[in-house]
Formats: structure tokens, C-alpha cells, sequence
């Protein structure tokens, strides 16, 4: 039997979770008995049916997966989320999970830690929307009136949670490259009123790092919070192969005054799993609530009294923790090499499409994601040529996603493209996998043979 099996359970990874299980039992042995009555047949008939729904998605574990931001999680996320399935914790209080909400705030200091933060206030919570929610709306309590700025690459999300929050909201140019134009930025520092810029240290479209260095400089000459969201590129803090620009951003993250990271996207983790990071804790006093319901047991501040969401799976905590215990976020460690393989891959991918004729590449990846144009006379030809190749190659097994980019951007770098509409129509590889880096052959291989039919 194989090791791997994609999508099958693995006699190991049974046998580990029903021993996991019968230890998490033990602790309960002195109770009266009590067995909840179940009748399983019917259960079995409409797993099947479950199952078979299931089939209904791409498949996202296989290297030729090589579309969306996606990341299958780690067995051992897998099989310690199951396993605090049996218990079910809800961290929003501690009643209703204890260990894992002492599990929880074990992962925030790691987290903090792996970003050089001394002492951070955090939490985990439901994925980056929710946890940049958390941070505009405090850069709101911070300073009511004043203007959030994200890049026009930024994720989609900040306009619209400043709706949410009825903060005013502005976007910012970006360089070819897409990362905030800094020139840019400045002008709207000068006149006046930008309460926060958010930096997106790895922008979701193209992946893009924006210069964290240059933002932070401009705090000298003009007063505003800088939030970072980094929730798809956080972990790359701890690669070893960034280039020099990306580096350099990422080591400015300490200085900065939240944080979100998604460990739900490059962490391993099941979906379900965000979190912030705020860099001085006496932000919490602007959670306080007085619920009538959550129990003030302890004198320190616990989860439920520092989260807009309520009821959250402390399961997501378990996984979380379960998964940085056996692959710690250290350079040079397991888990970061993984990290620097997907960088690898996206480079090489990039250097296949720059040399085929059926290819225009845009910018070379800062992370690990690539944007490429099908060559064409114009741009709604371009367009029209990544839908073919996109069906066609998931006719082949190569999975990609397609993604509309600024005709300005694709001009760039491809120049003699006649330009006859506002966007480009590209394909986008996510290569988070680090078996990405054996496939890539194989996947330029795919590439060549369906551009050319
Ligand atoms: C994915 C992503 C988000 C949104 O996070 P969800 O976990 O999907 O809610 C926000 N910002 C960036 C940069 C992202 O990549």
C-alpha cells in the first residue's frame, strides 16, 4: 500500500486518532455510565450519499492542483481536529473549552513569536476576513473620522469591511509589479486625514509584497497606523529563499501595529482558522463588554472578552497547535522548507513560461504565485485563449484558476499586446504545495500541449 493515498485514510492515521481518542477518554473514566444511543445503519446510507456529493470538487491534494490558493491541511491537523471533535470546545469561553483555550493562546504566542513580537494581544478566529474586521474596526475606535488605505491589489475585503464598519475607505495605485506605489501613497498622506495604511505582504492576486520598509519611513513626516495583512504570505517570515525586496519587508513586521495571518491558508490548518495579532495588548480594553453570560473566571483577560466572535471551534486551536508542535515555525526547520520549495516551484514555473512562445508571463513571483497571459494579438483574444486553456487543461488533470488583470499591468510587460479592452483575462498557478516543485514539468508539459491544440 502506498503511503499516501490521495483522499483514503491511512491505516496509520486511524490507528493514531482511535489511540489519541482512547487517551482523551481516560480522562473521563470515573463518570456513571452513559452511552448515547445511536442507530448507525441509516448513518452509513447517508454518508454515502454525502460522499458522493463530494466527488462534485477538484482535486485539491494532487500536485496537478495548480489553481486556487489552496493547501490540503496536515493528517495531524486533521486527526487532532477529529479528535477534539469528540469533546467539540468552544473557545469563546472558557467553560466551554479549558485546554483549548489554553492551546489557543500557546499557538498566539508562537505565532507572535515567530514575527519577533514581544507580548501580542490575539486570538484565532474564523479566517482573514474576520480578522481584518477585527483590525479596521480598532483602527476605527483608534481614530474615528480618519481614512483606511489598502492598494488597489489589496484584498477586496478592506473596502468592503470599511463599509461594514462605515470607516472611509480609499485605495492606493500600485507599481507594475503590484505593489503599492509608495510616491503614491504619500500624496494621500499629505492631504491629510489617512488614519491606517494596510500593507499586504502577499497580495492574493499576484502575490505581491508591498514595500513594508518604505511604508514604515514615511511614519517620520506623517502620523497613522500601519496594519499588515499578510494572511495568505505570513509564514514566508520564516523562508530562507525571499528575494532581497520581499525580505526586507518582512522583517519590518515588528514594527507594525496588527497583524492577520490565515493558518487556514499557508498553515496547514483546516479551513476555519484566522487570527490577528495586535502589537500593544492594551488594545483589549476595547473589546470590554458586559455579557451576562460569559463568566468572568480569571483576572486576565480571556478569549471570549477579546473577540467580536462569539462561539468559535476550539478544534481549530487543537489542530493549530497539534500541527506547530510537530513542525515548528522555525528557518531552516521542516515546516519553512516546505515554505521555500513552493518558492522554487513558482520560479521555475516562471521560467518555463518566459521561455515558451504560448506564454506571456507577468511579474516574476515575489511568493508563490504566477500570472500568466496565453499569447494572442490583443487582449480579447488573450481573454478568450486563457478560457480555452483553462478548460482544456482540467481536461488533462491541470487544475488552474483564471484571474482579470489591468489591461495597464499585462501592457507592462508584454507591450506590443494590442490593448482593446480594460482587462486581461490570465491564468493564475497558486503553487503552495511543495510537491508543486517535482511537477512542474509535468505541468509545463500539459501547458505547451493544450496551448498548441
Ligand atoms: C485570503 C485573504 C483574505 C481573506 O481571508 P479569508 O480567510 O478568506 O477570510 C484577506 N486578505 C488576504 C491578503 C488574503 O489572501
Amino acid at each position: 500500500m502506498h503511503e499516501k493515498e490521495l483522499l483514503m485514510i491511512n491505516q496509520n492515521e486511524l490507528r493514531i486518532l482511535q489511540g489519541a481518542l482512547e487517551t482523551l477518554a481516560d480522562g473521563f473514566s470515573d463518570l456513571p455510565d452513559f452511552v448515547p444511543d445511536y442507530d448507525w445503519a441509516p448513518m452509513a446510507a447517508v454518508l454515502q450519499q454525502a460522499a458522493k456529493r463530494m466527488q462534485d470538487n477538484y482535486p485539491y491534494e494532487h500536485p496537478l492542483y495548480a489553481g486556487q490558493m489552496l493547501k490540503p491541511p496536515h493528517p495531524v491537523a486533521r486527526m487532532a481536529y477529529a479528535m477534539s471533535m469528540w469533546i467539540n470546545p468552544n473557545n469563546h469561553a472558557l467553560d466551554g473549552g479549558r485546554a483549548s483555550s489554553a492551546m489557543e493562546l500557546e499557538c498566539i504566542a508562537a505565532l507572535g513569536d515567530m514575527f519577533g513580537l514581544q507580548q501580542p494581544l490575539g486570538h484565532l478566529c474564523g479566517g482573514g476576513t474576520m480578522a481584518n474586521l477585527e483590525a479596521l474596526w480598532v483602527a476605527g475606535r483608534l481614530q474615528p473620522g480618519k481614512t483606511i488605505v489598502a492598494s488597489s491589489q489589496a484584498h477586496y475585503t478592506h473596502s468592503r469591511i470599511s463599509e461594514v464598519l462605515g470607516l472611509n475607505f480609499t485605495s492606493t495605485a500600485v507599481t507594475p509589479d503590484g505593489r503599492m506605489d509608495v510616491a503614491a501613497l504619500e500624496e494621500q498622506l499629505e492631504s491629510g486625514n489617512i488614519g491606517t495604511v494596510v500593507a499586504t505582504l502577499g497580495t492574493t492576486g499576484m502575490g505581491a509584497v508591498d514595500p513594508l520598509s518604505e511604508i514604515l519611513e514615511l511614519r517620520q513626516k506623517y502620523d497613522f497606523r500601519v496594519h499588515v495583512d499578510t494572511a495568505y504570505g505570513g509564514y514566508f517570515h520564516i523562508a530562507s529563499k525571499l528575494g532581497a525586496d520581499a525580505r526586507q519587508a518582512f522583517d519590518r513586521i515588528p514594527e507594525v501595529d496588527s497583524i492577520v495571518i490565515d493558518p487556514h491558508k499557508h498553515g496547514l490548518q483546516p479551513y476555519g482558522c484566522g487570527c490577528i495579532l495586535f502589537r500593544d495588548p492594551g488594545v483589549g480594553v476595547l473589546y470590554k463588554h458586559d455579557s451576562p453570560y460569559t463568566y468572568f473566571s480569571s483576572a486576565e483577560l480571556h478569549l471570549g472578552e477579546i473577540t467580536l466572535e462569539c462561539s468559535r471551534a476550539g478544534a481549530s486551536a487543537v489542530a493549530l497547535w497539534a500541527t506547530q508542535k510537530l513542525l515548528p515555525m522555525i528557518p531552516g526547520g521542516e515546516f519553512a522548507q516546505a515554505l521555500d520549495k513552493s518558492l522554487l516551484a513558482a520560479r521555475a514555473l516562471y521560467r518555463f513560461l518566459d521561455r515558451s512562445d504560448n506564454y506571456r508571463v507577468l511579474m516574476e513571483p515575489q511568493l508563490d504565485i504566477v500570472v500568466y497571459a496565453v499569447n494572442a494579438k490583443d487582449a480579447v483574444a488573450a481573454s478568450e485563449k486563457a478560457s480555452k486553456v483553462f478548460e482544456e487543461a482540467a481536461k488533462k488533470d491541470l487544475h488552474l484558476a483564471l484571474v482579470n488583470m489591468p489591461s495597464a499591468i499585462v501592457s507592462h510587460y508584454w507591450p506590443e499586446l494590442e490593448i482593446n479592452q480594460e482587462s486581461v483575462a490570465c491564468l493564475r498557478s497558486c503553487l503552495l504545495k511543495p510537491e508543486h516543485l517535482e511537477w512542474i514539468d509535468e505541468i509545463g508539459a500539459i501547458l505547451d500541449e493544450v496551448a498548441a491544440g
